[in-house]
């Protein structure tokens, strides 16, 4: 797991260096077999090493280190455990951020409106999952609710989730959410924004199977 401990840190001080977290916000985890690396709880991204992520197992206990790992365990715990990717890729990767933008249309919206094709990479739409106090096992049932079919979610008044079978997959794809947001605030700003029908991000869905070097 040591390897894994280390991406974790890294992937960690990465969301804070690009703006996704301010201070001790937002949390990272990886899987491998039936073990869980993640964050610790309320710890400066800063000073993170590998030694000091949390290992737990699939019901949360911990395994290795000396930390208490993050609040939103119940989050992470449940993907998984029970969820699925859409195309049938293991979940083996989750990203939590507090982003500005996708934070601040998580208070506006049920679903993010149909702006960009890029909102095909998380599924046909992004859809808002209903408040819940942050760390409950209310705020994870509400989070897999808005999840079904889709590889991430935002929170209300709250923030994003995403998930991958790498933390290359999960972080890119909160990337690309928090860029989709910030797109709709902006022309949101400037106008009414057109958006592109549900079979076109239909037909991008299926498109983007192949996309890139795959095959
Ligand atoms: P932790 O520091 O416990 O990971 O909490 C941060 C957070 O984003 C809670 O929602
Ligand atoms: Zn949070």
């Amino acid at each position: 797991m040591g390897q894994l401990r280390a991406e974790i840190s890294d992937y960690a001080r990465r969301m804070a260096a690009d703006g996704l977290v301010v201070g001790t916000s937002g949390n990272v985890s990886a899987r491998r077999g039936d073990l869980v690396a993640v964050t610790p709880t309320g710890v400066d991204y800063a000073a993170l090493g590998a030694a000091d992520i949390p290992v737990v197992s699939l019901d949360g206990t911990v395994v290795h280190g000396a930390l208490k790992p993050t609040s939103e365990l119940p989050m992470h715990l449940a993907l998984y455990r029970t969820a699925a990717d859409p195309d049938g890729a293991p979940i083996t990767a989750v990203v939590h951020t507090h982003a500005l933008h996708a934070t601040a249309v998580s208070t506006l919206v049920d679903e993010v409106p149909a702006v960009h094709y890029a909102g095909a990479l998380i599924g046909p739409s992004v859809r808002v999952a209903p408040y819940a106090t942050y760390g409950t096992e209310e705020l994870a049932e509400s989070m897999l609710g808005a999840l079904a079919g889709r590889r991430g979610c935002l929170l209300a008044n709250h923030g994003t989730i995403t998930f991958g079978s790498s933390l290359a997959d999960a972080y890119g794809r909160t990337r690309q959410l928090e860029w989709l947001c910030q797109v709709w605030l902006t022309a949101r700003a400037a106008g009414t924004p057109r958006l592109l029908p549900p079979e076109e991000i239909e037909r991008v869905v299926a498109k983007l199977r192949g996309y890139g070097q795959k095959g």
